[in-house]
């Protein structure tokens, strides 16, 4: 097998930072999306990533709250903080000046912070690359609705889009729910009622008859996802899902190059906090289809986790920050898939104008029918 890895140094120890180096030329190498490979972007050598086919661990929960931080691989980082968001990125020691990504405050930076973390275990490589990323952007924008006009002229601004690998846990366990609850189905009956008119007559009612219901549920969880971090709404997150987990390829930071890379915020104590919620959710769900009839209540759920295990991932998302009057506002891409979501503004103006049209038109209207 040849050795591929003499093409490029890693600079890791002196830095910290996941910055390859080209033989060739000594610039820096970048992940291509869509590939396996490390770019030059000077004298354009690709070197390809040999991918690890080791498989992917999960820890034990219960091993790492006796043995707490002893039971992970961790890795040393050197970060920057936003003044503006508190966000905590990688420090690339090539770049003085930035603008933070997901609030889009100036950050001017000297140095970073070393700090020691959980290592992530394996990540989804970028798929789409910064081209595709700004299509979608710029088409987002100009699809939206009652959109002011000025906020067009932000999406010809491609240098806001930014690369970040966001930082997840992902959660299996074994649950077992006892529960108690009520069956409710309908029947009909019929019913004698005095109309109008004082005469009496029948109608056909619906009812519902309850009855007790209890029983059990056991299900087998699988990464059940959690974003780690505070510093993107997790309402436009969630809509970004569904992340083709099974996907997931050994950490390796050369799929970091050229990216920049948060660090978690939310730890995997409280993550499965979050996680034992999405459960929750899914196991009243599997309650209420067991119940069955036509309707449902459920008066109590008592639920056992078991054989729960964890593990540190990191997925890729494309974020641009915009500013408009003076509000944060974040489009993001999924880059595995393309899926796009937004925070937007609306102009008020428009909708006032676009009200004012209708009720002019409906004046009208009435104003013809009355002639
Ligand atoms: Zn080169
Ligand atoms: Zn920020």
């Amino acid at each position: 097998m040849e050795e591929n890895s003499n093409a490029f140094d890693t600079k890791t120890a002196e830095t910290n930072q996941s910055e390859i180096i080209c033989k060739g030329c000594s610039a820096s190498l970048v992940y291509k999306p869509g590939t396996t490979n490390l770019k030059c972007e000077y004298c354009g050598a690709e070197n390809e990533i040999i991918v690890s086919n080791e498989e992917i661990k999960e820890i034990s929960f219960e091993k790492f709250l006796s043995e707490k931080y002893d039971s992970v691989d961790k890795v040393e980082v050197v970060t920057v903080k936003c003044q503006g968001c508190g966000a905590e990125t990688t420090f690339d020691p090539n770049i003085i000046s930035d603008s933070c990504a997901f609030c889009g405050s100036v950050i001017v930076v000297k140095t970073g912070t070393s700090q020691s973390i959980v290592k992530p275990g394996s990540l989804l490589p970028f798929q789409i690359d910064a081209k595709k990323a700004f299509l979608e952007f710029k088409n987002w924008i100009n699809s939206l609705w009652w959109a002011p006009n000025d906020l067009k002229k932000l999406a010809s601004q491609s240098e806001k889009i930014k690369g970040m690998y966001i930082p997840y846990w992902t959660y299996d366990s074994k649950t077992s729910s006892s529960y108690t609850g009520q069956r409710g189905d309908n029947y009909t009956t019929t019913e004698t009622y005095r109309g109008s008119d004082g005469k009496t007559a029948t109608r056909t009612v619906t009812k519902i008859r309850w009855t007790y219901a209890s029983g059990h549920i056991y299900h087998n969880f699988d990464d059940v996802l959690v974003l780690a971090s505070n510093s993107l709404p997790r309402k436009y997150t969630e809509r970004l899902e569904p992340w083709d987990l099974d996907k997931l390829i050994p950490y390796d930071e050369k799929f970091l190059s050229g990216f920049k890379t948060e660090t978690y915020h939310i730890d995997m104590k409280d993550g499965f906090t979050d996680a034992k919620a999405k459960m929750d959710d899914a196991i009243r769900t599997m309650i209420k289809r067991d119940i069955g009839g036509d309707h449902q209540q459920i008066s109590s759920v008592n639920t056992t986790y078991e054989d729960i295990t964890f593990k540190h991932i990191l997925l890729p998302i494309w974020i641009s920050a915009y500013r408009y009057s003076e509000k944060v506002y974040r489009f993001m891409v999924n880059a595995r898939t393309g899926e796009v979501q937004g925070e937007r503004p609306y102009s008020w103006i428009k909708i006032t104008l676009a009200i004012l049209a209708g009720i002019g038109a409906i004046a009208a209207v009435v104003y013809f029918i009355n002639q």
